[in-house]
């Protein structure tokens, strides 16, 4: 069953990386991590000093937009694809607080998701492709067979992510990652182009309570309903 795409939209941290992975592995499908395209060209940003707390230089960035390449490749130890910057692997560089406290603004720049929304949209050509985001039921793939909006409560959140960059050796506190989220979340929810809005087709899931295994059942379930009855046509 290759026919379908699924769309997971949501607010920061509610685990989309987690059960997207799960679900594409399970499906052989392809998974994009569309948050890791928008961190790339902020981390870009950052090291060309274009950004910082008190200035955004948006006219360079956008110039430097044809010099700037972000592209996947796949891990086989880790079984998973990793983002590249001009061919350099920057997985863990992107995923640092710093990298999270710039990204909403980057990411709010009508050029820079025009042309990583093309290129996101290539990659769901030949569907079979499981995309998580901000933007994907609504605007990537309007079209997508199964969309998915994922919530949780802003505590539960900020535990997961502290918890998660706790273990990989980041020093920050709870509050940092907090308010952090807190703010990613206005700004992706308020910004002109592409605000995070749940698609009307979409089906939410307020995963506070859920366990992955829960949420990756009822969604197996979801897409292989629709996968079947699409074969049927
Ligand atoms: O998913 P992740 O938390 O890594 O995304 C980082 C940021 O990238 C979001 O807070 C948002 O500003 C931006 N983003 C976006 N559209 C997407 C994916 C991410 O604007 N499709």
């Amino acid at each position: 069953m290759k026919n379908i795409i699924i769309a997971i939209d949501g607010y920061s941290s509610t685990g989309k990386s987690t059960i997207a992975k799960a679900i594409a592995k399970r499906l052989d499908y392809i998974y994009v991590d569309t948050g890791a395209m928008y961190r790339a060209v902020t981390y870009y940003a950052l090291k060309n000093n274009l950004i910082s707390k008190t200035k955004f230089d948006v006219e360079t960035l956008i110039d430097h937009l044809p010099r700037i390449s972000v592209s996947f490749k796949y891990n086989k130890d880790l079984q998973f694809a990793e983002v590249h910057l001009n061919n350099v692997n920057v997985e863990s560089e992107i995923r640092t607080l710093e990298v999270s406290q710039f990204v909403s603004q980057v990411a709010a720049v009508s050029e820079i998701r025009k042309k990583l929304v093309e290129q996101q949209q290539l990659m769901g050509k030949d569907k079979g492709l499981v995309m998580d985001g901000r933007d994907i039921g609504t605007v990537v793939f309007p079209d997508a067979e199964l969309k998915l909006f994922m919530v949780a409560s802003p505590e539960v959140r900020a535990k997961r992510r502290y918890k998660e960059l706790l273990e990989k050796g980041h020093n920050l506190s709870y509050n940092d990652v907090l308010s952090n989220l807190i703010s990613r979340d206005h700004i992706d929810s308020t910004r002109e182009d592409s605000p995070l809005v749940k698609a009307e087709d979409a089906i939410e899931i307020d995963n506070s309570e859920l366990t992955v295994d829960e949420q990756v059942t009822k969604i197996l379930h979801l897409a292989k309903n629709i996968g079947s009855q699409k074969s049927d046509l």
